[in-house]
């Protein structure tokens, strides 16, 4: 196994050259799924005043030390409204949820702790003085401002794939455009004669594409602009003009699949060869041991297994920090620790299994989504996640512990 490069030194050796990409400005509406470029602050307080969480009365918690009082109700406050004049003591101001608490109130006493009865109706004018059936503490049913964030607070980290809810974050501070990473163009080529698009006919001897829109979905899934090509055959001018058209879209990125292996019709190296650089490992795992790895025009390019399951592992491991680097994205994979259900063999190569993930007596069981066959991708439609079989084992035994990565 001399021969083999560790999965750890051929993504150190990708990642080395690979820069990131420049930040552009999207409005919010746009924002879902991108990489915010830069940490962003709050630029104020949230909520921006102190605010009732109530419908009910604002008073000066002073007055109500008692049950039983009764106040006069001077004035009524409705949300996106604020009141100029100090409430005194003795005073009450009717409010609503959402508006901003009087200067001089410090407490909110909901309705339904009043004799008041605003029947419910909305517009319905409450009485002119009303009695409390509670004692009121200072700041009771107050949000005070701030109280979400602060002026000048850190809310979302740079390389931060935004979510709804970072969006709507940045909207609550004001925030009507975000600088984000411009989304990487990243070529896609399916090769070889064997190959019909889905949707025609199949004749004997061919398969249908399956690499090409996985693919393209994971770059996407993943912050990219999937551009899919169509298929290079298997011919060294074949695959020469595909290259060529690929290079013409201005990717940042290249990723083939297929022809990377030792056949007869393997024509993706030698044309990387003469068109770029090429760097070829076979690494320590499985599946997926071949990777073409080099540079056409300058562009990185990463030649991946033809098998599907290959195709999709090695996308994982190399392609997706690769692009992740690209975009500054953070690393957002999740692993969880899992208890094997059977035995899994494996031959000393890193191995992720395809394996179901069940709650069984407490514990997370992983087992076998079935055949582990390289061709077989109905095992990662099985799959919730790739168990990894470290480098070096011969055998995991059930019971044993080991850690999956979740697929999504
Ligand atoms: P190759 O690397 O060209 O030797 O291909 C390895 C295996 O993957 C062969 O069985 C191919 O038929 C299969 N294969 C290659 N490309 C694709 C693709 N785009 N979709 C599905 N299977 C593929
Ligand atoms: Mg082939």
């Amino acid at each position: 196994m001399a021969d083999l490069m560790s999965v750890s030194e051929a993504l150190a050796r990708i990642l080395e050259g690979i820069g990131q990409v420049e930040a552009e400005e999207v409005g919010l509406a746009q924002a879902v799924g991108r990489i915010l470029a830069a940490d962003l602050t709050s630029p104020m307080d949230s909520p921006p005043f102190d605010t009732s969480s109530m419908d009910g009365y604002a008073v000066r918690a002073a007055d109500l030390a008692e049950a039983g009082i009764r106040l006069r109700v001077v004035a009524d406050v409705t949300a996106g409204q604020t009141l100029e004049t100090l409430l005194q003591p003795g005073e009450a101001a009717r409010i609503m949820t959402g508006a901003a608490v009087p200067p001089g109130a410090d407490a909110i006493i909901p309705v339904e702790q009043t004799d008041a009865d605003w029947g419910g109706v909305p517009g319905a004018v409450g009485p002119s003085e009303v009695t409390f059936r509670t004692v009121a503490k200072l700041n009771d049913n107050i949000r005070p401002r701030g109280e979400n964030v602060t002026q000048g607070q850190l809310v979302l980290s740079a390389g931060t794939r935004l979510r709804p809810q970072d969006v709507g974050m940045a909207a609550s501070v004001g925030l009507a455009r975000l600088s984000v990473s411009r989304r990487p163009r990243v070529v896609v080529v399916s090769s070889g004669d064997e190959l019909a698009a889905p949707g025609q006919p199949l004749s004997p001897g061919m398969i249908y594409n399956s690499n090409g829109v996985m693919l393209a979905g994971l770059i996407e899934q993943w912050g990219g602009e999937p551009v899919v090509l169509p298929t290079a055959p298997d011919t060294h001018e074949g695959v020469r003009a595909v290259f060529e058209q690929a290079l013409a879209q201005k990717p940042d990125m290249l990723v083939s699949s297929a022809g990377v292996s030792v056949g007869a019709a393997d024509y993706v190296k030698a044309v990387l060869a003469e068109l770029g650089q090429v760097d070829f490992w076979k690494m320590n795992i499985r599946p997926g041991k071949p990777l073409a790895y080099g540079r056409l025009g300058g562009v990185p390019f990463f030649g991946l297994p033809g098998n599907p399951v290959s195709a999709m592992v090695t996308a994982i491991v190399v392609l997706r920090p690769a692009l992740f680097k690209l975009t500054g994205q953070a690393d957002d994979s999740h692993t969880i620790r899992a208890v094997i259900g059977e035995d899994i063999p494996s031959d000393g190569r890193r191995s992720y299994v395809r394996v179901r993930l069940a709650q069984e007596n407490g514990q997370t069981v992983a087992r076998l989504t079935g055949t582990q066959s390289s061709g077989a991708l109905f095992s990662m439609v099985l799959a919730d996640g790739l168990l990894i079989v470290p480098e070096g084992i011969k055998r995991l035994a059930a019971g044993d512990a080991a850690e999956v990565l979740l697929l999504r």
